[in-house]
Order: structure tokens, then C-alpha cells, then sequence
């Protein structure tokens, strides 16, 4: 495959842009090589700007569950379009999106607008803290939550690590009140609050992670962490920037029947557009300002056009109601994969949740951030590469969700099958 004009492109863009990205992960960092610089995208399709086609699995890093360019979010933005592009004033559609998120997430009683995911989890610590008056955090390692400074931190091994930040320019202070520890280790957990819980203002996690490739959460590990949360006064936060409306329409939380404290919420909330939001409780969003001390705002929270893009996905999705169908495709592509690297007796893992998965070359089932770091990354570098080639855009790591659309056919699926075995029987 021919990626001249990608790679000249890519050399402009490192003139001008740290990288020649403006997020890390388009850098290909993980595979090695130049990234692919795409020019448009049509229901399932990338096509490049060298005219290369990909069937896409990233989605955008997971807004497109509906494909790319669908015409009903089209004709939505258009409308707003045609009325202005930001006021700065309130308008009808960010309170339609409000009512509903509030109508597919019945634990988000109140809900505010902002640009990213990264602004609704830290906005969502400061609430926590806030309402608690309380500083310490707990999160997992290898759950990510956007840039936000005191959760720029992960643990360097299985045992509890108390706040080092995991990139320069996050001081030291920033991170000394997140707790780290293990996903899926509950024991962990309570024994954590048998000392300071009192202290803890939050608990915070992906209820399935998608940010250190899927991982799914045990059985019984969500209950316990809300009983716990329940007893000590800590407000249980689900980052669903992922997971929302991706897992099932109404998140992780009716997937799973969990009603958390707080909620986050991103990526196709936005349906392709900036938009994020954080929400819960009435009691704790009063706290939020104006109604109370909790300053949090946005020039361009709750922008009319980002609006109308979520809310015609939104509606899409409520009225298409594609999730069976999704699962059962997302199915049939694993089985596939797994065959694929059984031919070859390739070691695997396979985590599935709905429309996400992710394939682990790892023998062993991947319930945290320490197995899921034990993972062939160098087959994973060659596995990518042959099926870009082949017109496959797989995500540029072994750490990361894939996703399937509900614009994908049973042909792009056999497609992509067809190109991971060429691969394997390659090898
Ligand atoms: C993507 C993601 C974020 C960050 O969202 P941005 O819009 O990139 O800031 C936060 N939490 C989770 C679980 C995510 O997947």
C-alpha cells in the first residue's frame, strides 16, 4: 500500500506540531512507523490521502458507533449551523442532551456540559472532593481518565502506590492524594478503607476498561466496591466516557445494574463532536456552581453545534437500538480472530464487552494492568502493520479498545477476519 503523500504530510506536521499530533496516540508509537494521515471517513470506511480505503476500528477512539457521516447526525449539524455557531447564552438543545443522558442514565439525576472527557473527570473530582470535603482518591492501574494532573499517576507494579506521577510537569503535590491499585482487587480495596476511609472522597475506574485494552470487571467487583463506598461515605465515580452508550445505551451501569454515585460521560455523547459530561446525584451536583461553592464553567460548554451532533446520535441510537446486533457481530469477529491465531497456535486472550474488544497476545486472561503489561507488543506491532496494509485500521496499540459500528457489514467482518488469517499464515 502506497502512503507517500501520509508520510510528506506527517514530516510538514512535525514542523509545526509537537510530534506532527495533537493527541499522543495518533503517533503510532506503539507500532512503530509513520501514522496514517486520513483525509475523509463514510460509514465504516477511512480513506486516506494517498486513496487508500481501511475498514475502521477505532471510530474515533469510540464517538462513531454509528459509522461515519450518518445522515441523520449530518442534517442535524446543518440545521444548527444555519442559526449560529456559539452564543454563549443558554439555548433549548443543551438542555434536550441533558434530558437525555438523564433518561438513559437514571443515576445522573443532574448533568453538566463540557468540551472533553478530561474536563468531566476532573470536574467531577473537584464535586467529589467538594461534597466529601474530603482529598484522597482511589483509581486502578491502567484505567485512564483523560490528562487530568492527579490522575496522571498508575501503579509500577501490583502493590499500592501511593502518587507518582507518571509524567513530568505533574508535581509531586498533584498526585500525593491518589491512591493507585490493582483492578479487579477488592481485597485491596477494603483494606485500603480500613485505614483511611474516612479520608477517601472518591473512587474512581472505568466499570469495563477500554484504556489498557478491555478489561472486564470480575464478578462481584463493582458491588463491592459500592458497598464499600456506601459504608464509608466515598462517592463511587464510573468513568463512562467509553463505556457510555457504547456497552448498552444506558453505560456500563445498566449493563451491569450499579447505580454510581457519579457518572462521566464522553466520546459519543458528542458523536463526533467535543462534548462531555459529568452528573449524579442532586444532592452532590447542587454543590456545582451556580447553585453552589464548586466553580466549574466553559465558554463553549454546551456549543449549539456539539450539541445537536449528540443529541441526533443519541436519538439514532435510541430508536435503531443496535446493541443485540452489535454483540452478536463483535462475536462472530473474535471467533474468527481466535481461529485465525489458533491455526497458527498463537498464545491469546480475547476480552469482549458489547461493541469493544480487544485481542491480548497473552496466554493468560487479562483481568488487570500487570498481566495486561506481560502482552506480546512486538507480534501486536507486526499484526497491525499487515492488516493496515491489507486495509484494516486497527487501533496503534495492543493497549486500546477496538470498536465495531453499526455500519459495519458481515462482509467488512469476513473481511477483516480474512485479512488477520493472511497474517497468522504468514507467520
Ligand atoms: C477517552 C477517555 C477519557 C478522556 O476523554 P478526552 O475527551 O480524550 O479528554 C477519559 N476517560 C475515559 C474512560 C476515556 O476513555
Amino acid at each position: 500500500m502506497n502512503h507517500e503523500l501520509s508520510h510528506q504530510m506527517h514530516a510538514r506536521a512535525c514542523r509545526s506540531i509537537p510530534g506532527g499530533v495533537n493527541s499522543p496516540a495518533r503517533a503510532f508509537g506503539g507500532v512503530g512507523g509513520q501514522p496514517v494521515i486520513m483525509r475523509r471517513g463514510d460509514g465504516a470506511y477511512l480513506f486516506d490521502v494517498d486513496g487508500n480505503r481501511y475498514i475502521d476500528f477505532i471510530g474515533s477512539w469510540g464517538p462513531h458507533i454509528l459509522g461515519h457521516r450518518h445522515p441523520a447526525v449530518i442534517a442535524a449539524i446543518q440545521g444548527a449551523l444555519e442559526l449560529g455557531t456559539s452564543f454563549g447564552a443558554p439555548t433549548e438543545s443543551e438542555t434536550e442532551l441533558a434530558e437525555l443522558v438523564i433518561d438513559a442514565v437514571p443515576s445522573m439525576e443532574l448533568v453538566r456540559m463540557v468540551n472533553s472527557g478530561t474536563e468531566a473527570t476532573m470536574s467531577a473530582i473537584r464535586v467529589a472532593r467538594g461534597f466529601t470535603g474530603r482529598d484522597l482518591l482511589i483509581k486502578f492501574a491502567g484505567c485512564y481518565h483523560g490528562h487530568v494532573d492527579s490522575l496522571l499517576v498508575k501503579a509500577g507494579s501490583a502493590a499500592t502506590t501511593l502518587g507518582v506521577p507518571s509524567s513530568p510537569g505533574v508535581p509531586k503535590g498533584c498526585t500525593a492524594d491518589t491512591i493507585v491499585l490493582e483492578y479487579n482487587d477488592l481485597d485491596a480495596v477494603t483494606e485500603t478503607f480500613k485505614t483511611q476511609g474516612d479520608k477517601i472522597a472518591a473512587v474512581i475506574l472505568e466499570p469495563v476498561v477500554g484504556n489498557m485494552g478491555v478489561v472486564v470487571p470480575q464478578p462481584g467487583f463493582l458491588q463491592g466496591l459500592q458497598t464499600l463506598c456506601n459504608k464509608y461515605g466515598t462517592l463511587l465515580i464510573f468513568d463512562e466516557v467509553m463505556t457510555g452508550f457504547r456497552v448498552a445505551y444506558g453505560g456500563a451501569q445498566a449493563l451491569y445494574g450499579i447505580k454510581p454515585d457519579m457518572t462521566t460521560l464522553g466520546k459519543i455523547i458528542g458523536g463526533g463532536m467535543p462534548v462531555g459530561a459529568y452528573g449524579g446525584r442532586a444532592d452532590v451536583m447542587r454543590k456545582v456552581s451556580p447553585l453552589g461553592s464548586v466553580y466549574q464553567a466553559g465558554t463553549l460548554s454546551g456549543n449549539p453545534l456539539a450539541m445537536a451532533c449528540g443529541i441526533a446520535t443519541l436519538k439514532t441510537l435510541r430508536a435503531a437500538d443496535p446493541y443485540a446486533q452489535l454483540q452478536v457481530e463483535t462475536a462472530r469477529l473474535i471467533q474468527g480472530l481466535k481461529h485465525a491465531c489458533e491455526s497458527k497456535g498463537i498464545p491469546h486472550t480475547v476480552a469482549q464487552v458489547g461493541s469493544m474488544f480487544t485481542l491480548f497476545f497473552n496466554p493468560d486472561p487479562v483481568t488487570n494492568y500487570t498481566i495486561a503489561a506481560k502482552s506480546d507488543t512486538a507480534l501486536f506491532a507486526k499484526y497491525f502493520w499487515s492488516l493496515l496494509n491489507q486495509g484494516v485500521y486497527l487501533p496503534c496499540s495492543q493497549f486500546e479498545a477496538n470498536f465495531v459500528s453499526a455500519a459495519h457489514t458481515p462482509a467488512d467482518i469476513d473481511a477483516t477476519i480474512q485479512a488477520a488469517k493472511t497474517f497468522f499464515a504468514g507467520l
